[in-house]
């Protein structure tokens, strides 16, 4: 394959447009392409040095077997014959729970092999299913399906027509939209100043992104009270659009009483915003004629991420803003997922773990995974695969408890380009391909979801050849589905046909009459009703624009799909916990003196992966984020090493002194802690330290509503352990 070809990229959710130059089959260059639809130019710095994991020298071309400290290259008959035989064995013993597997964010950019992937789990049986979503964004899921019918009917700013926007606990400058797809956000909210509209921050770090707009201070994990206040606030002056909520909503007065006790100067004690700041921002969104609040991980990580998602989506409803131009719109994907899902019964949160615990989107809280592998008992986890994921780094592992569960399976595989440090405990490695080997659409993020404000659909082919011993992951479950005895789609037929395909597909012949990928995207572009082609699509290499999302297309329409057609306002669960929130409160007031930390995302990687770009990486370490103030009284300077002690485990780290961060926090970049990735020879040098290790796992430290894990607003005691001078970093 030799040229210049037009594709996008799947690193994140923003799935920015590429022009990636190839000779002989190997990337020679990629830059933004300037007529993609919707990145128009942009792209940041890990899509554009992607060609460094694409050639990377430690990327995985084989299937590999451990044989105690030492890797061997193995045969795919014979990883499947082997892993398929373990697999069987394993349910005829101890049942299908005993069979779990971890999908990592990657899984979620990636359109065809969730089909086969969720085949193979439903002929096995299993329910141990864990994944990144109950890392940072369940709670989202879990509100949207109480209130509006369906864990993704999501609403999303509408940023280009918006008058008012106050982001929490998001950096869209590092980490994309937080499940809405924002290319290029810096200049889009910017653009929304430009026209007399306000853009505010309220985060506990001045953010890359803040320079978009205004910022204010809050204290970390305290978002939920700032939210209660602006809600009271809202109706108190009010500031209620009655009739949409009376013809449209329902559980208003429950709501009202809810927050009625949270005042701006209660708030105020626990989070530092001034009272009269947030009476202000309150006036300015009710006066904006098209506002919206929008918030993202660092919420979603702490201790109230439901009950936050829940006040704010509240704030947007009975505002008006709801489904108006502007405000927060319900965009339409390609197809109506969340329709099709309710009519087929399918569910998205269910209760059918022994302890109660929710699982959303068929996903069970990671932090249980160590408790569930360890703990005796009928749904004991016994075996895991893990697809392009890495949850030794990106999970709570307090004293490394999660690694240590790990190590005690009986299966471990992980199906990824490079062996992480998960993988390096894993009995088998299969190699996959990566996002420039195979053909797509924008998936769930925008194009099938339509949370987006730039409507359109893209089609890429593949845009490289595979390396021969590497697989699709979508061949490698129908493979392995076959080596277990398991039938695939409940028939034995559909089955044998895709056995037959997944065997075509190895040959250049082969592929002219298999039901290859690309064809399975035509069958899915048949049903969207988008009236495109594949082979329309590809007239269309930099995306093809379709009409622009409406407001008014949601309230009182079917796609409300909830029971009553109505959006709920007051979801009884959670009110009920609305109505503890006062424990929490005295647990801040007490605290208020103490550190808490935050996480930090940067822009060079994403959560544990893109480390071992060489392009990417620049320091040998990543850095606890102290300001000047908490310096002083710590006695540290730039440079020297601190001890980080949570109730749960500790860690050390260098200091880097900021006024970015908030007095009273710290924050420390997350997904780094590669002093053991034999298979990453670059980060390995660059190890840096896991913040998750400062996380609590297991019942008693994850938010019950949804599951999420809290990784972000924890109490520290932080301590000087030598000076940079000492250490010769200086
Ligand atoms: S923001 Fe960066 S990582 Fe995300 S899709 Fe765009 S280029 Fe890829």
């Amino acid at each position: 394959m030799s040229g210049t070809r037009y594709t996008f990229c799947r690193i994140c959710e923003t799935m920015c447009g590429l022009a990636v130059t190839v000779e002989n089959n190997r990337v020679t260059a990629i830059t933004p392409d300037p007529a993609h639809v919707a990145s128009r130019g942009y792209s940041c710095v890990k899509g554009v040095h992607f060609d460094q994991v694409q050639h990377s020298p430690d990327r995985l071309l084989h299937p590999m077997k451990r044989l105690g400290d030492r890797w061997e290259r193995i045969t795919w008959d014979q990883a499947l014959a082997e892993i398929g035989a373990r697999l069987r064995a394993l349910v005829q013993t101890h049942g299908p729970q005993a069979v779990g597997y971890y999908g990592g964010a990657s899984t979620g950019v990636n359109l065809i092999a969730p089909l086969f992937r969720g085949a193979c789990f439903a002929a096995l049986g299993t329910r141990s299913i864990y994944g990144n979503s109950s890392l940072d964004c369940a709670n989202k899921f879990r509100v949207c399906e109480d209130m509006y019918g369906h864990c993704f009917r999501l609403p999303f700013p509408d940023v280009d027509h918006s008058r008012f926007l106050l982001f929490l606990g998001a950096n869209p400058a590092v980490s994309g939209g937080g499940l809405f797809h924002l290319p290029n956000p810096v200049q889009r909210l910017r653009a929304v100043v430009r026209r007399g509209g306000r853009v505010v921050f309220v985060n506990p770090r001045r953010t890359e992104t803040s320079r978009a707009g205004e910022h204010l201070f809050i204290r970390p994990d305290t978002d939920v009270f700032f939210l209660a206040a602006f809600l009271n606030e809202l109706i108190t002056w009010g500031h209620v659009d009655r009739a949409r909520v009376e013809r449209y909503m329902t559980g208003f007065e429950d709501l009202r009483e809810v927050v009625t006790p949270w005042t701006p100067e209660r708030a105020e004690a626990v989070t530092g915003i001034p009272a009269a700041s947030l009476r202000n921002l309150v006036t300015a969104y009710a006066a904006a004629d098209g506002a919206a609040l929008h918030m993202s991980t660092g919420v979603n990580q702490g201790r109230h991420g439901t009950l936050s998602a829940w006040l704010l989506e509240c704030i947007n409803a009975v505002s008006g803003n709801l489904d108006r131009r502007g405000g927060s719109l319900m965009g339409q994907g390609i197809f109506d997922w969340p329709a099709e899902g309710k009519r087929t019964g399918q569910s998205m949160r269910t209760v059918d773990r022994h302890d109660g615990m929710p699982t959303i989107v068929g996903s069970h809280p990671t932090s249980l995974l160590a408790d569930d592998i360890l703990q005796p008992g009928p749904d004991r986890v016994r075996a895991l695969i893990v697809e392009a994921g890495n949850p030794l780094l990106v999970a709570p592992n307090p004293r490394g408890r999660l690694t240590e569960a790990l190590r005690q399976l009986e299966l471990v595989v992980s199906i990824d380009l490079f062996r992480n440090e998960t993988g390096n405990l894993a009995h088998y490695i299969l190699p996959a391909t990566t996002f420039l080997e195979r053909a797509d659409l924008p998936y769930a993020m925008h194009s099938l979801l339509g949370d987006t404000p730039v409507r359109y659909i893209c089609y890429t082919d593949a845009v490289l050849e595979a390396p021969p011993d590497v697989r699709p992951e979508w061949w490698i479950y129908a493979r392995l589905a076959d080596a277990a005895g398991l039938t695939l789609f409940g028939s034995r037929w559909r089955h044998w046909a895709v056995q037959l395909n997944a065997r075509l597909a190895l040959s250049r012949w082969g592929r002219l009459v298999a039901a290859t990928p690309e064809r399975l995207i035509s069958a899915m572009l048949r049903r969207s009703g988008v009236g495109s082609r594949r082979e329309h699509l590809r007239k269309w290499p930099h995306g093809r624009l379709l009409d622009e999302n409406q407001p008014g297309t949601f309230l009182g329409t079917p796609r409300v799909l909830t029971d009553d057609g109505k959006v709920h306002l007051a979801p009884a669960e959670i009110v009920a916990a609305a109505h503890q929130l006062e424990q929490s409160y005295a647990r801040e007031l007490q605290d208020r003196q103490r550190l808490k930390l935050i996480t930090k995302r940067e822009l060079r990687s994403l959560n544990s992966w893109m480390h071992n770009n060489p392009r990417l990486v620049s320091d040998r370490t990543n850095y606890l984020y102290v300001h000047p103030e908490d310096a002083a009284q710590l006695a540290v300077r730039e440079g020297d090493l601190v001890e980080v002690a949570s109730a749960f485990d500790s860690v050390q780290v260098p200091v880097r002194v900021t006024d970015e961060m908030m007095p009273g926090t710290v924050a420390l970049p997350y997904g780094w802690g590669h002093g053991d990735a034999d298979g990453l020879s670059i980060a390995k040098q660059h190890p840096g330290v896991n913040s998750n290790h400062l996380a609590g796992d297991g019942l008693q430290n994850i938010e019950a509503l949804s599951g999420m894990a809290h990784l972000s607003g924890i109490v520290v005691d932080v301590r000087a352990v030598e000076p940079a001078w000492k250490r010769g970093a200086l």
